[in-house]
């Protein structure tokens, strides 16, 4: 959905919508949309800015990535507010100097309005915790045999990651002195 600057001049833009897996440019991050992404919020272009959108709403949606520890998929359900200033990319000096510092972040758009799509993804990037885990505790890959751990008890010794970071410990004082 576009966001036309010359249609919010005339009016605000209220939206609800729903995007399907694959709408979204989400490649190259990691993740897979698995339900259709809703959103709802309203777009309004802010007087006397120098053409400043504000775009505020919700929206909910469940992605999955590959586990950080096993590899396997980690579901995450997203369901958030947003609250997003954007400004032409090219605006002249002066009106530059009129940015309200004490604001949040100031996105950018370039030339006739903001696809929401677009919008949506950063915010479904933003919202990613930084350990994708699949579970609360996952106990990963062994690491001497390569076993799922928490789908088997592959019986390798515990503390054999230990032993492996302490032997690369030792590699390195070696070759300090
Ligand atoms: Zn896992
Ligand atoms: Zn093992």
């Amino acid at each position: 959905m576009f966001l036309s600057v010359k249609q919010l001049e005339i009016r605000k833009i209220s939206f609800d919508e729903s995007f399907e897996p694959g709408a979204l440019e989400l490649a190259g991050s990691g993740l897979r949309q698995i339900t259709p992404l809703t959103a709802q919020g309203v777009a309004r272009l802010l007087p006397h800015t120098g053409g400043q959108i504000r775009i505020a709403g919700s929206y909910q949606v469940t992605v999955e990535a590959d586990c950080d520890r096993c590899l396997g998929p980690a579901q995450f359900r997203l369901d958030d507010h947003f609250d997003l200033f954007y400004q032409p990319q090219f605006a002249p000096a002066e009106e530059e100097i009129e940015i309200d510092e004490g604001a949040a972040e100031i996105g950018f758009y370039e030339g006739e309005g903001i696809l929401l799509e677009e919008v949506l993804c950063e915010q479904v990037l933003l919202a990613m915790p930084m350990q994708r885990v699949c579970r609360q505790g996952c106990r990963g890959i062994c690491p001497s045999c390569g076993a799922n751990r928490n789908e088997t008890d592959c019986g390798c010794r515990p503390g054999g990651e230990e032993e492996t970071r302490w032997s690369a410990l030792k590699h390195f004082r070696v070759a300090e002195h």
